[in-house]
């Protein structure tokens, strides 16, 4: 069976629209796709699941929140989007990410000597929210940086003047708002946060703690070795185990929808509990 239960669509920073992630997951073969876009889930408005042939939805969402400082992204699989209260929680996130992207605006108009880039910003985000990625293509567009590795190295990335991260729901309150929704939590891509395993496990200590029952074994940025080093922990701590291609465009740098490495036998499937 073919799974990715991490994609991105327009509705945030992918480039296919929620139809077209769909028509290109079915080209793929793949048998279950969760769109997780990151803070929202407004992609479910865009696709009529129940019309869908050949293809089963899992309803999901890769949430923003920090941890200890770090920038931690924790995903929910398996929601409820009729939930009240985790679509009060998505609203709490879309307005941080507004006034996050109003402050970001302001340091780098500051720091680079340029006009307000919201504006612009803004239409490259089209209907989605605005993420860094959108600010990196505005900087490209404009000559500023030779790329967006560059964009992100320079300005965006982490500890960078155009990373500000204070204004996410903690840790304990995104994970409550997926498990109100009777979904999955699940920590993303654990080795992109480059915490040592002694703080790994500390992270896994608090997620589990706060109702998170799942990590990502397989991300579709990770090589074999760091696969069946996550597949350990993950049994270890009696974790479910999910797998997905974290697909936004197909522009280099990104993997292909429903291409990674498989997940492990020894691991217990996050699906299946569904
Ligand atoms: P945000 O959700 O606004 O915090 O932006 C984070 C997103 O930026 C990630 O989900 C990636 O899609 C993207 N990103 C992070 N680092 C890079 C990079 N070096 N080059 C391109 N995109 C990146
Ligand atoms: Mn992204
Ligand atoms: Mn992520
Ligand atoms: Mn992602």
């Amino acid at each position: 069976m073919k799974v990715d239960l991490h994609t991105h669509s327009t509705r945030s920073d992918g480039s296919l629209d929620p139809p077209g992630l769909v028509m290109l997951a079915q080209q793929r073969r793949i048998d279950m796709l969760s769109i997780t876009d990151h803070d929202t889930i407004a992609a479910y408005r865009d696709i009529d699941v129940p019309k869908l042939s050949g293809i089963r939805i899992i309803a999901g969402i890769e949430f923003s929140t920090t941890w200890r400082g770090v920038g931690i992204h924790i995903l929910g699989l398996n929601i409820d989007l009729d939930n009240r209260e985790l679509q009060r929680g998505v609203d709490q996130q879309l307005a941080a990410r507004e006034q996050r992207a109003v402050e970001i605006a302001r340091r780098l108009q500051k720091k680079l000597d340029i006009d307000d880039p919201l504006p612009a910003v803004r239409a490259i985000a089209g209907h989605g929210n605005i993420g860094r990625p959108h600010f990196a293509r505005h900087l490209v567009n404009n000559e500023i940086t030779k790329s967006m590795d560059v964009a992100f190295h320079k300005y965006l990335g982490s500890g960078k003047i155009g990373d500000v991260r204070e204004s996410w729901a903690d840790l304990a309150s995104v994970t409550r708002w997926i498990t109100v929704a009777n979904g999955t939590a699940v920590l993303a891509h654990p080795l992109k946060y480059k915490l040592t395993r002694t703080r790994l496990l500390e992270l896994l200590d608090d997620f589990t703690g706060a109702g998170g029952s799942g990590m990502e074994v397989v991300n579709g940025q990770q090589n074999e070795e760091q696969t069946l080093k996550l597949a350990k922990i993950c049994n270890a701590r009696g974790l479910l185990a999910s797998c997905g291609s974290d697909f936004h465009n197909m522009e280099s740098g990104w993997s292909a929808m429903g291409s990674y490495s498989k997940l492990p036998d020894s691991c217990t499937p996050v699906w299946s509990c569904w």
